[in-house]
């Protein structure tokens, strides 16, 4: 891809990024109350005067209006432009790994898969859950996204992928049906099979890499938490996010990892 080109897909891929951001603000405030996202219109939680379309410019209108209300004044959080930044930068990130691995076949699913986690990290530490509603719309959302990277890149590879996803199960599962449910919930087990067909298709050691960073990052942010004294031993902690963000950290250095580690070992 030349330089023109490249430039204009990342101002896409960011100013498309920026609008899903918009609409998982949406999702994240209303799902897990099992309101629709389509209806109504978005309102202020304040004085519920409707947000008109020239204030609901994502990071703009928030910059522009200071973080209040046009009507009422009342403050907005800092978190809805943080959520469109953040589904901006997933978008980015994804795009970036999809042109330097050449596997653009993948993208689509990349960003559904990347703009689902930005919503899910959010709802799983509000309300220490992963919504169905969300979850398993992602089941044939990723068949159909690995059935067309399949097609556009004539590649298949469905065993490392169905691998992935079993050893995801398997390890989420277990601690699941071990621990009765209290360190992790039945959300994340639904959550985790998706998560390691995706990261098995691009290679078994992105699902592997994802896995262990997972794990890694719960456990040392489990126990800092439980050092400054803000979590016990029986405290559940939301475990959505260590799964989204390892299985990030396996889809970028799993590959790199693994080359490291063969050529460490040949020495
Ligand atoms: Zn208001």
């Amino acid at each position: 891809m030349t330089g023109p080109a490249l430039v204009l897909l990342m101002l896409v891929l960011a100013g498309v990024g920026l609008l899903v951001g918009s609409f998982l603000n949406v999702v994240i405030h209303r799902v897990p109350d099992g309101q629709s996202v389509v209806r109504p219109r978005s309102r202020c939680p304040q004085c519920s005067t409707p947000i008109a379309a020239r204030d609901n410019v994502p990071v703009v209108s928030w910059l522009v209006l200071r973080g209040r209300c046009r009507s009422c004044a009342a403050r907005i959080a800092i978190r809805y432009p943080l959520v469109e930044l953040a589904t901006m930068l997933v978008w980015l990130v994804m795009g970036a790994w999809a042109l330097a691995t050449g596997q653009l076949a993948l993208l689509p699913l990349l960003l559904v898969l990347g703009s689902a986690g930005v919503a899910l990290v959010v709802i799983d530490l509000d309300h220490h859950r992963l919504p169905n509603a969300i979850v398993l719309p992602l089941y044939p959302v990723t068949l159909i996204g690995l059935a067309l990277a399949g097609l556009l890149s004539g590649e298949w590879p469905i065993v490392p992928a169905l691998i992935g996803a079993l050893a995801w199960l398997l390890v989420v599962g277990l601690p699941w049906l071990v621990s009765g449910g209290r360190g992790m919930g039945m959300g994340d087990v639904k959550l985790a099979p998706v998560l390691g067909a995706t990261l098995g298709w691009v290679a078994l050691a992105s699902a592997i890499v994802g896995l262990l960073a997972g794990f890694i990052l719960g456990a040392i942010v489990g126990i800092a938490l439980m050092a400054i004294g803000r979590a016990g031993r029986r405290t559940a902690l939301a475990f959505g996010p260590f799964l989204l963000i390892g299985a990030l950290i396996g889809l970028l250095a799993g590959q790199p990892l693994a080359s490291a580690y063969q050529s460490w070992l040949a020495g």
